[in-house]
C-alpha cells in the first residue's frame, strides 16, 4: 500500500456512517482519494434487516448493500474489505494494518461501530450455537437453527432480542426470552410501551420471563443445550441469542491518546481531540443540549457520517442529533421519535379503530418523545413536534377526536 498524506480522507470501519461520509465528500466535490477500510468481507451494508427480513430470509444478501459495486469505481472511493485497522500513529499520520503495512491519511474518520456484549465465558463454557446479532456472518449461522419445533432462548429483551423472537415464532419455534429486569425493553421505554410489546409476544406463544437471573448455560455434545437461573428454572434450547447491549469500538481511539469516555468524544463538527481526526456514528459521543449522547441508530449514522464531511470539506455544520428509530415485530412497525431520556409523565393515545397506538413522553409539560405502534401519522406528527421544539397539549394526546395535523399549527 502506498501512503499519500497529500489529500486522502481514511475511513476505519466500512459501515453505515463511513459510507454516507464519503458519499457526502463526492456530492461536496471533494476530489481527493477516499479510502474505507472494513474488517468485514463485505461492501458497506445496511444492519436493520439483519434480525428482520434478511434473519426470515425473505431478503438476499445483495440486497443489502447500501450502494451496489460498481459504485465505488465510479465515485472513485476504495473499499478495502476484509482489512483490521490496528494502529493510528498520530504523529505520522498514518494507520497500520495487521501485516505491517500502513496507509497515510490528510484526514481520518474513525466510525468503527459497536460490539455486541457477551456473556462471560464461564457461564457459557464456549459452548457452540450461542449468537449475538451484529453482522451477516452472525445470521448466516443463526438462521440454520430456524427451524419448526426448534426451541431458542432469547438473552435480553431489548429490541433486537425481540425482533429475533418475532421472526423465530414466525418460523415455528418454541421461543423464551429471559429478561434480568423486571420488565422488557426497561432500559429504552416506559412501562406501558413495555406492557405493549409483552403482550404482542405473549399473544404469540413467546414465554417472557423477567426478573430472571441467568445462572449458566448447559451443553451437550459442545453445544448449548439449556438455559439455567439461579433460582434452578431450566430452558431446555438448541440455540441461545445474546442481546444485551453493545460496548463501542474506541480501543483504537484510545490506543492512539483520543479522548474516549462511552464512545470517542467527538465536539458537534464531529471533531476528535486531534483535529486531523474525526469520528462519526455508534462509536462517538457527541454534545448534546449541555451534555453528551450516544445513539445506536441508522437515521444517526447518516447524519452524523454527513457531518463529519461537512468539517473535511471545509464547510462545518453543528450536528443535530438525530433520535428517530424504527423496529419490526410480528405485523406491528414501532417508529420512535425523540429520546426520552428524562421524561416525568407519559400519555398514551388509542388504539385507534385501525389498531394504532402511540406513547407520549413529557417533561416539565414539554413533549420529549413519541413511541408509534403502527401508527404512522402519530409519529410523523410527533417528529415534527420535536424537531421544532413544539409540544400539545397531553388532552389532546389523549381524545381520538382531536386531529393530530391541527396539533402542528400554530
Ligand atoms: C441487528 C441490528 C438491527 C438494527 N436495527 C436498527 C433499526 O431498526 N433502526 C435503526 O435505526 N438502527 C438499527 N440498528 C443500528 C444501526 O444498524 C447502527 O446504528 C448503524 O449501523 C451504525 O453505523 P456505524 O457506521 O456507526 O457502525 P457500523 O454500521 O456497525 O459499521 C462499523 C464497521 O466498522 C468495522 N470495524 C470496527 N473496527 C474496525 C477496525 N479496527 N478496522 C476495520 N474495520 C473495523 C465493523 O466491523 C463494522 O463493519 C440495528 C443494528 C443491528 C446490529
Amino acid at each position: 500500500m502506498t501512503a499519500d498524506l497529500d489529500s486522502h480522507v481514511i475511513c476505519i470501519g466500512a459501515g453505515q456512517a463511513s459510507l454516507s461520509c464519503a458519499a457526502k465528500l463526492r456530492a461536496l466535490g471533494y476530489a481527493g482519494a477516499i479510502t474505507l477500510i472494513g474488517d468485514e468481507p463485505h461492501l458497506p451494508y445496511q444492519r436493520p434487516p439483519l434480525s428482520k427480513k434478511y434473519l426470515t430470509r425473505e431478503m438476499s444478501a445483495d440486497r443489502l448493500l447500501l450502494r451496489p459495486p460498481e459504485w465505488f469505481a465510479e465515485n472513485k472511493v476504495t473499499c478495502l474489505t476484509g482489512q483490521r485497522v490496528t494502529a493510528i500513529d498520530r504523529a505520522t499520520r498514518r494507520v497500520s494494518f495487521g501485516s505491517g503495512e500502513k496507509l497515510g491519511y490528510s484526514k481520518l474518520l474513525i466510525a468503527t461501530g459497536c460490539t455486541p456484549r457477551r456473556l462471560p465465558q464461564a457461564m457459557t463454557a464456549n459452548f457452540a450455537h450461542i449468537y449475538t446479532v451484529r453482522d451477516i456472518g452472525d445470521i448466516d449461522s443463526l438462521a440454520k437453527h430456524f427451524q419448526p419445533g426448534a426451541r431458542i432462548v432469547v438473552v435480553g429483551g431489548g429490541y433486537i432480542g425481540l425482533e429475533a423472537a418475532s421472526v423465530a415464532v414466525k418460523a415455528g419455534m418454541h421461543v423464551t426470552i429471559l429478561e434480568a429486569a423486571p420488565r422488557i425493553l426497561e432500559r429504552v421505554s416506559c412501562k406501558e410501551t413495555s406492557a405493549y410489546f409483552h403482550a404482542l409476544h405473549t399473544s404469540h406463544g413467546v414465554d417472557i420471563v423477567t426478573g430472571a437471573k441467568l445462572e449458566v448455560l448447559r451443553g451437550k455434545d459442545g453445544a448449548v443445550s439449556a438455559a439455567v437461573l439461579a433460582d434452578r428454572r431450566v430452558f431446555p434450547c438448541e440455540a441461545v441469542i445474546v442481546g444485551i447491549g453493545v460496548t463501542p469500538n474506541a480501543g483504537l481511539a484510545a490506543d492512539a491518546g483520543l479522548i474516549v469516555d462511552n464512545g470517542i468524544v467527538v465536539d458537534e463538527f464531529c471533531r476528535t481531540s486531534d483535529p486531523d481526526i474525526l469520528a462519526a456514528g455508534d462509536c462517538t459521543s457527541f454534545p448534546h443540549q449541555g451534555g453528551r449522547l450516544r445513539l445506536e441508530s441508522v437515521p444517526h449514522a447518516i447524519a452524523h457520517g454527513e457531518a463529519a464531511a461537512m468539517t473535511i470539506a471545509g464547510q462545518p455544520q453543528p450536528y443535530v442529533a438525530k433520535p428517530w428509530f424504527w423496529s419490526d415485530q410480528y405485523d406491528i412497525k414501532l417508529q420512535i421519535a425523540g429520546l426520552n431520556q428524562g421524561y416525568d409523565s407519559v400519555v398514551t393515545r388509542g388504539p385507534g379503530p385501525a389498531g394504532d397506538y402511540s406513547v407520549w413522553y413529557y417533561k416539565a409539560g414539554t413533549l420529549l418523545a413519541v413511541d408509534a405502534m403502527n401508527a404512522a401519522a402519530a409519529y410523523m406528527v410527533g417528529k415534527r413536534l420535536i424537531e421544532s421544539g413544539l409540544s400539545v397539549a397531553p388532552d389532546r394526546v389523549r381524545d381520538l377526536a382531536s386531529d393530530m395535523k391541527s396539533w402542528l399549527k400554530p
